[in-house]
């Protein structure tokens, strides 16, 4: 995998919480669009969607976390992973390996970690050396496969982000999955019940709407759907004990 060198690491998102970005492009292309992409592409860092699904690894990521960690030691409680890349890329483990490594120094210094991927969570999560409080999430916005290849091309399959997610849950680390971009039924026809029930294990659940395209269809439409399918939400979390975050 090629590599760079970067001069920061973390930096404190426009959401409001820390971050780091370890990796410059995502091999998962997904076709929302990439909010990501979009932005590396207006600014010069990705030509077109081929190079920007062909990952830069930043190869001096520890060393920066380590100094700036070290530099800012007590401000930050918690980093996440990631928000321009996804930190278990599919069939990328040098990725992967950066990813553990940083959580691992993360923690060391007392500082959780909030995962989030369209990859497979690797069971190595849960060992010792990693802080039981750090949140291990997925992306999952359909069950769809067909959905998936169109719109997720490069991701993991939904079964296998779901199966990774639920061990980890069972030995006992904080999970999450986080619902958004959901489509429309303009987008694909689906039941949101049947994702909810196969994530009914989790700890948190973020759901929000599709809101980078003209895809969803018409406003007023969506809003509707929206609503509805959020009350689902919040309806289903109460029933499970799950903490619920909805943006719709
Ligand atoms: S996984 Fe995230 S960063 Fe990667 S292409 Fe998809 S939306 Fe973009």
């Amino acid at each position: 995998m090629e590599e760079l060198r970067r001069k920061s690491l973390l930096y404190r998102s426009g959401l409001g919480f820390w971050c780091a970005n370890h990796v410059q492009g995502c091999a998962h292309g997904c076709r929302y669009p990439c909010y990501a992409y979009l932005r590396a592409r207006r600014y010069g860092r990705a030509r077109d969607e081929a190079d920007w699904r062909r990952p830069r690894l930043v190869a001096n990521a520890v060393e920066l976390l380590e100094r700036e960690l070290a530099r800012r030691h007590g401000r930050i409680d918690v980093v996440h992973l990631c928000l321009t890349t996804d930190p278990f890329m599919v069939d990328c483990p040098e990725v992967s390996s950066l990813s553990l490594d940083l959580i691992a120094c993360l923690n060391a210094h007392g500082v959780r970690a909030s995962v989030l991927t369209k990859g497979v969570l690797p069971a190595s999560l849960a060992d010792q050396r990693f802080d039981r409080r750090n949140t291990l999430g997925i992306s999952l916005v359909s069950l769809d496969e067909g959905f998936r290849s169109r719109f997720e091309p490069g991701a993991a399959p939904y079964g296998d982000r779901i199966a990774a997610l639920a061990r980890l849950h069972a030995a006992g680390c904080r999970t999450l999955v986080h619902i958004e971009p959901y489509p429309t039924p303009r987008i694909v026809r689906q039941e949101i019940a049947p994702l909810l029930s196969a994530v009914a294990f989790v700890d948190e659940l973020h759901f929000g709407g599709w809101n980078y395209s003209t895809l969803p269809g018409d406003t007023t439409d969506c809003s509707a759907f929206y609503r509805e399918q959020a009350q689902i939400v919040r309806a289903f979390c109460r029933t499970h004990g799950i903490r619920a975050t909805v943006g719709a």
